[in-house]
This record gives C-alpha cells, structure tokens and sequence, in this order.
C-alpha cells in the first residue's frame, strides 16, 4: 500500500500558501484513488496554524520540523528538515508545491534517500493501481505522460495546476521531529527581502487577464513618430485599473534592456515565450505583437486570446488568437481605459 506525504514548507505567519494547498488537494485526490495512507509534514518557523487549518484533510499523522532555524529558506536546513520528515513518514510518493523554496532543494533531498524526483509536474492521476504524472518538455511544445517504479517517488506540482484544498479548520498536535542544527548548518542567512512596490509588482500570476505588450508600442507611429511615454502611460493606466499581469515580447524586453526608448517597469522577467514563460490566466489580450510562434508558444496555458494589431495578416490572425482587433493600440487601449472605471 502506498504512503503519500504532503510536504510543504509554512508561510512568515505559519499559514500555507495557495500552491502548498494545490499540492495537498492533488495529494488527498490521489490518496483517495490509490486508498493509501495519507501523511502531512510541514516545515519553517511554526507548523501549528497550518496543521490546524488541514486538520481535516484525511491524514492519518501530521509531522512538523518547527523553530526559527527553519523560518526562512537555506539550503541546508530546508533539506535536513524535508529529509527528516520523508524519513519519518516512510512515504512511497511525496507531493510538495514546486515553489521556489521547495525547488531549490528537493532534488537533493530526493538524492539523500535513494529516490526519484520529477519537477514541473501538472497533473497526477492513478488508473489501474499505477501512478502517471504529466508534464511539459521542450518548452511546453511536448507533452508527455510518465511511471516510475522507483521509490520514494517525490513529485513537485506547478502552482495553478490543481485547485486548492478546501476544508475546514480543526484542531490537530503534530508529531515534532527533532532535526539537530550545526553551526556550519547556520552559515547563510536572510538579512531582509527587498521586493519592489506593490504597484511596481507587474507580474500577477493570479490574475484574470496576461496583458501583452510589444516592441509595436516603441515603434514609430502613422505620424512617423515613436509615441513611447504616450505607450507607457497607457499601459501603467490600464494595469492599475484592470489588475491585470504584464507580460511582454523578447523584442521589447531586449529594447528595454539595451537602453534605448522603451518601457521602464519591463524587464526580461516579464517575457512570455520559448525562452520566456509561460504563464496561466483564463484570458490574455496582446498589443503591438507580432504573434510569432516563439512568442505565441507561451501562450500555450492562457484561455481566451485577444490580440489588438495593425496589421491583418500578423501571426495571430493565422490561428494563435481567438479574436484579433485589426486597430490601432493607441486608440484602443485609450478608449479601454476611458470606458473602465478610476483606479
Ligand atoms: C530561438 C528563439 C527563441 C525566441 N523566444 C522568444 C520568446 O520567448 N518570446 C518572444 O516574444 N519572442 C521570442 N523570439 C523572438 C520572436 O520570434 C519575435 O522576434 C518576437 O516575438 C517579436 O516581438 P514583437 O512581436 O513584439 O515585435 P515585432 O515583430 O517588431 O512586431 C511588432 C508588431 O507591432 C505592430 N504594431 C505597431 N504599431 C502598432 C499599433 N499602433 N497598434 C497595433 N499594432 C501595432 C506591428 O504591426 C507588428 O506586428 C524567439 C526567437 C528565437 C529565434
């Protein structure tokens, strides 16, 4: 019989992230179909909110490595603390969020006991007493459904791959496991975070609409004049008001970082593509972009696809958008702006 460990590392609070109680819904999900025994770990600063708040998942023990030794992400603590609990739970299959924190150790952890790991998961399902995840490769042009045999078997969940847990809250004691911490285990450590403004964070991976910005926005205009502070303004206009993430071409983000006159708040961060990312929003609109297959491969998660273009044979009328508005984005996104409400 299998032992699924849901592991995931708490927040500041001691609450989990939504990615933390993706994985713990693909978990309970795939515990059900497997009717295995379901073990929940946690890790950072204080586990008892979090163990609280999924008191109520099914899991039939709840393990916690706690202390301020643990409340932020380094390597060597996170591991030792994630190795101890894979240890303690005796798992066949572990499920984790593919956050930052967790990726930047688990494939070592995984290498600490023997096992297998496979990253950017998207979806985990078992048919006929064998477990399949599935994930994209060659970037997300390809993909592909795959078995292990080997065990532990420690998967790690794209976040927005699966909906959340939801549950109540009750009341549950984890087991604490001791995980000894040495000097040299100690050597890294966080001095602060430095985040830019809330209304400087352009990439939104919750919300509803990717809004798209091209190199067309910095070329030059029918009067035969570039229009970029005009461009800027539009777009800064429209996210505050729509909350909507910016994404952007390779052409712009390269003009942005060669100095010449582009876009300020874009870097390559915000780049959608082959080389780029590839983003998850029900709806995207793109403005001053051509639509080229390298650009438009990154579009492979987005729903509903708008494209606003001068010109009618650009790559999005060729199949890559559901609609295309043959307009000027100028003019467009101006009315778009005077039509929504005052941020
Ligand atoms: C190996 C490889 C990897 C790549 N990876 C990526 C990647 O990850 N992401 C990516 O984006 N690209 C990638 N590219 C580059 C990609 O092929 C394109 O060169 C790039 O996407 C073009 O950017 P663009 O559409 O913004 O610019 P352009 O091709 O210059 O298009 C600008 C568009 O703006 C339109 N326009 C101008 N003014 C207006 C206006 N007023 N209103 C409406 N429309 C207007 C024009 O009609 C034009 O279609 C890659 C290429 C290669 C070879």
């Amino acid at each position: 019989m299998d032992t699924i460990l849901f592991l995931a590392h708490t927040e500041e609070d001691g609450t989990l992230g939504k990615p933390a109680l993706e994985a713990l819904g693909a978990a309970v999900e795939l515990n059900q179909a497997l009717k295995g025994t379901l073990v929940a770990a946690l890790y950072g600063a204080t586990a008892q909110p979090a163990a609280d708040a999924i008191a109520n998942c099914g899991a039939s023990r709840f393990l916690a490595v706690a202390g301020e030794d643990f409340a932020s992400a380094r390597y060597a603590t996170d591991a030792a603390a994630c190795e101890a609990l894979l240890r303690a739970a005796q798992a066949t299959i572990v499920i984790t969020a593919a956050t930052s924190r967790s990726s930047r150790v688990m494939a070592g952890v995984t290498r600490r006991v023997g096992g297998c790991v496979d990253t950017h998961v998207t979806a985990i399902a078992a048919g006929s007493g064998s477990v399949t995840v599935t994930r994209w490769f060659y970037r997300q042009r390809i993909e592909a459904s795959l078995t292990r045999t080997q065990r532990p078997w420690v998967l790690l969940l794209d976040p927005g791959a699966h909906s959340p847990w939801q549950g109540a809250s009750g009341s549950v004691t984890p087991e604490l496991i001791a995980v000894p911490v040495t000097e040299s285990m100690r050597r890294t450590t966080v001095r602060g975070m430095i985040t830019p403004p809330a209304d400087q964070q352009t990439i939104r991976p919750d919300a509803k609409l990717l809004f798209v910005a091209g190199a067309g926005w910095t070329k030059k205009q029918k009067d035969g004049q570039t229009h970029v502070p005009e461009a800027e303004t539009l777009i800064v206009d429209f996210l505050h008001k729509s909350k909507a993430s910016l994404g952007s071409s390779k052409s712009l983000v390269e003009l942005t970082g060669e100095n010449q006159s582009a876009l300020r708040f874009m870097s390559h961060l915000n780049q959608v593509g082959q080389t780029g990312a590839t983003p998850r929003h029900p709806k995207g609109l793109s403005t001053c972009c051509h639509g080229e297959e390298p650009h438009t491969v990154g579009w492979r998660f987005i729903g509903e696809r708008r494209a606003i273009n001068l010109d009618p044979n650009c790559g999005w009328a060729r199949g890559k958008a559901d609609v295309l508005y043959v307009a000027d984005a100028f003019e467009v996104m101006g009315k778009v702006n005077a039509l929504l409400l005052p941020s």
